[in-house]
């Protein structure tokens, strides 16, 4: 299976190299963004392990525009920023996985194996649900084609709920991924942002699960 590391910190490509040679991949380097997208767009690879701050092109962009190519490689960044804003804009251009440096080389290649297991599926970046449908890229949401204008709570409950999209997700899930974990937070501003999103989108598009949490469908 063919890897593809694009990093500019020559000892940490080195390493990875290495490491995943010595697991049975067969490893290819590249040192910036505009090599890394010349070498995932023309190269048959399995996976792509992307670096986020990268010389000539960020990793960012070069994961922009696979997507807008058609490439479904799938794509796990590297990066040595944190919090979670940052995550999300890695995921909202198209990688599907985010791990933040130093990382501990077991759940790299972990995280890298439930990787190669989705293969390279289209998976395009737009989330949809019935008839609403939100762009993460441009945080546009529509329902029925329609425009919803969205204050940034709602569209990131909205948003959450998308991405878990048949799955029952709970309060607390959603407060820890949508609030500050670090702030005092009432459980029930969950439902209060659920009940404006329903005013906003319809009331049957977000699920109650009784005793459990929320779904939204497919
Ligand atoms: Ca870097």
């Amino acid at each position: 299976m063919r890897l593809l590391v694009v990093e500019d910190e020559a000892r940490l490509g080195q390493a990875l190299r290495r490491g995943l040679t010595a697991e049975g991949f067969q490893v290819e380097l590249a040192a910036d963004g505009e090599a890394g997208l010349e070498a995932a767009l023309h190269g048959d690879y399995a996976a792509v392990l992307l670096d986020v701050m990268l010389p000539r092109l960020s990793g960012y962009e070069v994961v922009r525009r696979l997507r807008a190519e058609e490439n479904w490689v799938p794509v796990m960044m590297l990066s040595a920023k944190d919090g979670p804003h940052d995550q999300a804009d890695g995921l909202d251009y198209g990688a599907d996985d985010y791990l933040t440096k130093p990382f501990s080389y077991v759940v790299l290649l972990a995280r890298l194996r439930a990787l190669l297991r989705r293969g390279n599926e289209p998976r395009p970046v737009v989330l949809a649900a019935g008839d609403v449908r939100l762009d993460p890229a441009t945080r546009e949401v529509t329902s029925a084609g329609e425009p919803v204008s969205l204050s940034p709570r709602e569209y990131a409950v909205l948003e959450h709920l998308m991405r878990h999209v048949d799955q029952v997700v709970t309060k607390l899930d959603l407060l820890d991924n949508v609030w500050d974990m670090n702030a005092d937070v009432d459980p029930n501003a969950v439902e209060v942002y659920v009940g404006y999103l329903r005013r906003k989108l319809g009331r049957d598009v977000i699920l109650t699960v009784r005793g459990a949490g929320y779904r939204i469908v497919q």
